[in-house]
């Protein structure tokens, strides 16, 4: 049954294969779907999502494991503050999820930490990395994704103003260059993340010609910044509400 609902979909995929919704690693149907993900070639990486709190039971990642599918696990961590992640994620799991990626980097798994920047974490991201070079032993890669609004949400309750969070990415990133921690940013714009170019996804995506991108457009001052080929320009649904004054060519 879960075999024809999922082989089409599965045959469709290329490169690679994202598994999310709700928490994946529990769900009776992984296993199916990590099959039929081995007849399709043209699949090369398999990212699965989850909250990470699952993997607090080493059975679960040996059940996973078996299928030596999993290219990447991608935690949704987005505060390395319990108070601030019991507000966010609406769960109290704070511990049981630090296990869980514990556990993961022990068994030298690939795990990437996902860090969704909002109103309530963006003063964090500094000491979010602190975090994770000590507790994690600097295993994790990094990922800052602006936040992306889906679905009924009132976009300026939630999403912070690019120029208010500036300061604090790159003083981030700044950390994570000197510390040697693998950091990227996703859904911002290069004149918000510069100099750091090469930690921003738009720019890598730009490099190797993948065109795939969350809906963006250039604004007018896009045409006189040097690194115009290199962007995407900022997300349509933040300048809708924000405007697009606060996007300064880089020269
Ligand atoms: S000014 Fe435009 S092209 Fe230049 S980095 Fe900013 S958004 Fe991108």
């Amino acid at each position: 049954m879960s075999k024809d609902k999922y082989k089409p979909i599965i045959d469709k995929a290329k490169r690679r294969l994202i598994i999310s919704g709700g928490e994946p690693p529990i769900s009776k149907d992984l296993s199916v779907i990590l099959k039929l993900s081995k007849e399709n070639k043209n699949i090369k990486e398999i990212e699965l999502q989850s909250n990470g709190a699952i993997f607090l039971y080493k059975k679960i990642i040996n059940k996973i494991e078996k299928h030596k599918s999993i290219t990447e696990y991608n935690i949704n961590f987005p505060s390395f503050d319990k108070e601030t992640d019991k507000i966010i994620t609406k769960s109290t799991f704070f511990g049981h999820r630090v296990k869980g990626i514990k556990n993961l980097i022990d068994k030298r798994l690939n795990v990437r930490l996902t860090f969704v920047i909002n109103k309530l974490n963006y003063k964090q991201m500094t000491n979010y990395l602190r975090f994770i070079y000590k507790e994690f032993n600097n295993k994790p890669s990094v990922q800052f994704s602006f936040i992306q609004i889906q679905g009924n949400v009132i976009f300026n309750d939630i999403a912070p103003q690019y120029k208010n969070i500036k300061s604090e990415l790159i003083k981030s990133l700044k950390f994570a260059k000197e510390n040697k921690i693998k950091c990227f940013v996703d859904n911002i714009p290069l004149c918000i993340s510069h100099p750091y170019n090469d930690m921003n996804i738009d720019y890598l995506k730009k490099k190797i010609g993948d065109t795939s991108f969350y809906e963006k457009k250039k604004v007018n001052q896009c045409k006189n910044c040097k690194l115009n080929e290199m962007c995407f320009g900022p997300p349509t649904d933040y300048v809708g509400v924000y405007g697009e004054k606060e996007f300064k060519p880089i020269k």
